[in-house]
Order: C-alpha cells, then sequence, then structure tokens
C-alpha cells in the first residue's frame, strides 16, 4: 500500500502537465476547491464537454474546470456582449463564454484546427448557444489584421487567448487596438507549467522548453506595457489580464 507521503507524490504527478497542474502547494487542496465549489456548480453541457476532451490524445490542452468557472463569472461581471477567442481545441473555454454572453452575445472564435472544434459543437448545439459562435478554421493572424483592416479597432469586450505561445505578441500588438478601451485581453498559460522560473538545467519536456522563452518574453513585454493594467492570477497554468487603459 501507498504511504501518505508516496500518494501525495502520485497525486501531484496527476496535475504536472500544463492545463492540469494545480499550481497551489498542496494537490489536496486543488482537488478540495475542485469537488467542494466547481464540479457541483458545473453547467451539465461543461460536464459533458470535459468528459468527452477527457478521451482526447491532447486532452492537456483543455482549459480546467476552476478556470472555465472563472471564466464565466469574469464574463458576466463585465456584461461582455461581443468576444473573441484564438485557440479553441474541443471549446471548453469557448463553451464557458458562450453560456455566460446574454442572447446577443457574440464569440469570434478561432482555430487551425476544425476537427477538434466539431469534437464538442454538438455539446454546444444542445446547450442552445451555437449560433452566438463564429467559428473561423484558420491561423488567428492574418484574420487579426483582417479585422483592422475592416476598421473594428475598439470593438471587443473581452478577448481570450490560448494558442501558440510563440504569437503571443504578435496578437497582443493587434489585439490591443481590437478591445476597447476598459477592455479585458486574458492570455492563457502565463506561467507555462511552472516553468518560468525553472533553472536553466531542469529537465524540461521539449515543448514546454521551446516556448518558455516567449512566456517570459511575453510576460515581460505586459507588465512593460503603459497602455494596459495587468493582473496575473495563478488560475489554471496562469491567466495575466490585461486591461486596456489607452
Ligand atoms: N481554449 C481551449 C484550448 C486551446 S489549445 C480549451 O478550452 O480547450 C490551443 C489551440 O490553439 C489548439 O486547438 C490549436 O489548434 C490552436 N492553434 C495553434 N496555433 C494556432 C494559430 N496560429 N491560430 C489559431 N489557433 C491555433
Ligand atoms: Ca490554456
Amino acid at each position: 500500500m501507498a504511504t501518505a507521503g508516496e500518494e501525495s507524490q502520485t497525486q501531484a504527478g496527476r496535475h504536472q502537465e500544463v492545463g492540469h497542474k494545480s499550481l497551489l502547494q498542496s494537490d489536496a487542496l486543488y482537488q478540495y476547491i475542485l469537488e467542494t465549489s466547481v464540479y457541483p456548480r458545473e453547467p451539465e453541457p461543461m460536464k459533458e464537454l470535459r468528459d468527452i476532451t477527457a478521451k482526447h490524445p491532447w486532452n492537456i490542452m483543455t482549459t480546467s474546470a476552476d478556470e472555465g468557472q472563472f471564466l464565466n463569472m469574469l464574463l458576466k461581471l463585465i456584461n461582455a456582449k461581443n468576444t473573441m477567442e484564438i485557440g479553441v481545441f474541443t471549446g471548453y473555454s469557448l463553451l464557458a463564454t458562450a453560456l455566460a454572453l446574454p442572447d446577443d452575445g457574440k464569440i469570434l472564435a478561432m482555430d487551425i484546427n476544425r476537427e477538434n472544434y466539431e469534437l464538442g459543437l454538438p455539446v454546444i448545439q444542445k446547450a442552445g448557444v451555437a449560433d452566438k459562435i463564429d467559428f473561423r478554421e484558420g491561423p488567428a493572424l492574418p484574420i487579426l489584421d483582417q479585422l483592422i483592416e475592416d476598421g473594428k479597432q475598439g470593438s471587443f469586450d473581452f478577448i481570450f487567448v490560448d494558442a501558440d505561445k510563440d504569437n503571443y505578441l504578435n496578437y497582443h500588438k493587434r489585439l490591443i487596438e481590437l478591445v476597447k478601451v476598459g477592455g479585458l485581453i486574458g492570455y492563457d498559460n502565463t506561467l507555462w507549467n511552472g516553468s518560468v522560473v525553472a533553472p536553466p538545467d531542469a529537465p524540461l519536456r521539449k515543448y514546454v522548453r521551446y516556448y518558455r522563452d516567449f512566456v517570459l518574453e511575453l510576460n515581460k513585454a505586459l507588465a512593460a506595457d503603459p497602455r494596459i493594467e495587468i493582473c496575473m492570477l495563478p488560475v489554471g497554468d496562469g491567466i495575466t489580464l490585461c486591461r486596456r487603459i489607452s
């Protein structure tokens, strides 16, 4: 039988991956949050989508249930109506957003992969929120450039960025124009599996190591950007909220 120490190590191991990792000191504490406050209040469609996504080989990319609950609350608090999401995967954060928006709310959602979106789409349709979503298949950057060309500056209340981390600064250049003054951009995974404080010789997975420098550069740039106020939250894998002030 496993000792308490071994048991907690195994538990911690389970959450070591990006997106599943608890940034709290004890994994038991994270489980406590999930079991006490998150799972009992999780809307049925979000639970269903989470179960579907759990079977996907890339399931570690999905937004955690506690972060989904946070996004849903945040969107209601700021009365978001016109939103954008870069990086949809099977749609967990998208559904958390769609459920929070009013009936005439809109989400411009982008992903280079439509198949994964279509895995979750039946659940989103069943939840009655699919008509809020305008899904565009393809890389986000040219779509953002087109929006700027079309004069959509200052028109988004909320933008959730959860795609290719090596492009976050390129996104930021455009998103700072597209979000309205007083609106929010949320950059996800800004603690990058805790690797932002890893020593140079730490044994990191290849993709964690590759994107780490981009995340470090982004975090520095956001902290120095006078056009925004920021708040970095240790929710999920870290989310940095940026409120546009000019
Ligand atoms: N928010 C999602 C997780 C997104 S995972 C959730 O809650 O489950 C990251 C996603 O970014 C992947 O689906 C990947 O296909 C997408 N992606 C990667 N590069 C992209 C790009 N250049 N433009 C748009 N999407 C991209
Ligand atoms: Ca993420």
